[in-house]
């Protein structure tokens, strides 16, 4: 399989050399230059274990890797599940919750970070390349991204958190990993600041360049790729329905794209509903073809409070007809007056139903999860949920998908339910482990130079 880019500056790209670039070099995303239909296959992955389903799945894309290699990769990346099922399906009162956080730092992030982990390892000792990863993180992913490459040679960490910003047990999580390779920075500054010291470093081009700099940001086609297996496992775990449908805690677009993408390979698929918190701008879309940015909200499901999703890119170009220069046009647009419409939303955009859920209605959904079916949900899962709910057809199985373990979020947890026993063994077998961070000016010379010091 070759890849290109959305906007049609990049292509002929390998599968290994999509996943070093991460963001292709001409601004726009990496795709496949064709997306295969394996609906023929789909008897033969019946009763595969959930890292079998995963090799099977992800090998059409790859092409460029060794096929047992690829395999025992692929195994390797979900030995880390706390769940032998990795992924397991819990029916809550008629709606099939997929359990996506049963990996290292208890969020779905892990599916993705684990596997890209074991790539880049991989990938690099072929190459004898080394990589240095920079990071900015207001919660899940800078934990996640960590836990995939802690101890791996050749490859070092350095992830930014905005000092006293991120709840203390996402602060936790990162700073207990006392690998070798593992940089915490705390920043004097915001959330944005960190991500304007990410933007400063990357744009140094021959610094980039010297310190072989590297993202894990969600644009990675390798993350999208390791998201669609689920899709497929939920359906061999529904008994192979004649269709069903999928609810999505929606924020950066790369959980609900994977579905896309797995609908377009054959799986039989229907609906998307795509869940955002009040960050509401994809749910406007999708109910009117106007892509129009607002002002980002403090939500409780903060994993989610994203105003321009880094993925949609990705749909975009699938629904205008796989045209660069269309698709070019459309984000150029959207840059320069924070808002671009589609002209005939036709043909995809019909697969989601989209809609917004507010602070108040998640705590509602959460208190409702909790009293009517005595299941746990966490903020982002609640989100989803009361979607799932509320656009059911009784008719076709619906399934929610829970990106976060409640103990994750147990501040909220505890304003929805106050009282309720909330905990998880690996959260609470990190408090009082030894810690490390350093904390950084907010100053890309000072970035620099720390970095400079380490590589
Ligand atoms: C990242 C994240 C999301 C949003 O997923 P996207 O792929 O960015 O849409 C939802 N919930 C949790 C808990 C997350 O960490």
């Amino acid at each position: 399989m070759k890849y290109r880019s959305t906007r049609g500056g990049v292509s002929g790209l390998t599968f290994s050399q999509a996943v070093m670039m991460g963001l292709a070099s001409d601004g726009g995303l990496l795709v496949p230059e064709s997306i295969p239909d394996v609906s023929a296959r789909l008897a033969d992955w019946q009763g595969l274990s959930y890292p079998e389903l995963a090799s099977q799945v992800m090998s059409p894309f790859v092409g460029d890797i060794d096929q047992t290699v690829f395999k025992n990769l692929v195994l390797t990346s979900y030995k880390n599940f706390q769940h032998p099922d990795v992924a397991p399906l819990v029916n809550v009162g008629g709606v099939q919750i997929l359990e996506l956080f049963h990996g290292p730092t208890l969020a779905f992030k892990d599916i993705a970070l684990q596997f890209l982990g074991e790539l880049f390892s991989h990938i690099l000792t072929e190459q004898d390349k080394v990589l240095n990863i920079l990071g900015a993180t207001s919660g899940d992913t800078g934990s996640a991204a960590i836990a995939g490459v802690r101890g791996k040679p050749g490859i070092r960490i350095f992830i930014m958190f905005p000092d006293g910003r991120t709840s203390p047990i996402q602060e936790r999580q990162m700073t207990t990993v006392l690998d070798d390779n593992v940089f915490n920075l705390s920043i004097d500054g915001s959330f944005d600041d960190c991500q304007n010291l990410l933007k400063t470093v990357f744009n140094d081009l021959s610094f980039k360049e010297t310190y072989a700099l590297g993202a894990v940001n969600s644009v990675n086609w390798a993350r999208v790729l390791a998201q669609v297996v689920y899709y497929f496992w939920t359906w061999f775990q529904l008994k192979q329905p004649a269709e069903f449908d999928v609810a999505v805690p929606t924020g950066n677009f790369g959980n609900i794209f994977a579905g896309f993408i797995a609908k377009r390979m054959g799986l039989p698929l229907r609906k998307l509903v795509l869940a955002t918190n009040e960050n509401d701008i994809l749910a406007r879309f999708f109910q009117s073809g106007v892509y129009e940015r607002g002002e980002v909200r403090f939500s409780n499901s903060p994993a989610m409070d994203i105003q321009v999703a880094s993925n949609f890119e990705r749909y975009l170009f699938y629904q205008l007809g796989e045209n660069a220069i269309d698709c070019a046009a459309f984000m150029n647009r959207f840059q320069t007056e924070q808002c671009a419409e589609l002209a005939q939303p036709e043909g995809f955009f019909d697969w989601f139903t989209a809609d917004a859920v507010t602070d108040a209605e998640t705590l509602k959904s959460i208190q409702g999860i909790w009293r009517e079916f005595n299941y746990l949900a966490d903020p982002h899962t609640a989100v989803g949920f009361h979607l799932a709910q509320k656009h059911r057809d009784p008719n076709v199985p619906m399934v929610c998908l829970a990106t976060a373990h409640p103990a994750k979020f147990d501040d909220t947890v505890e304003t929805a339910i106050p009282g309720v026993t909330n905990h998880h063994p690996s959260l609470d077998a990190l408090l009082g482990l030894q810690t490390r961070k350093t904390a950084i000016k907010d100053d890309p010379e000072v970035l620099k130079e720390f970095i400079r010091a380490r590589c």
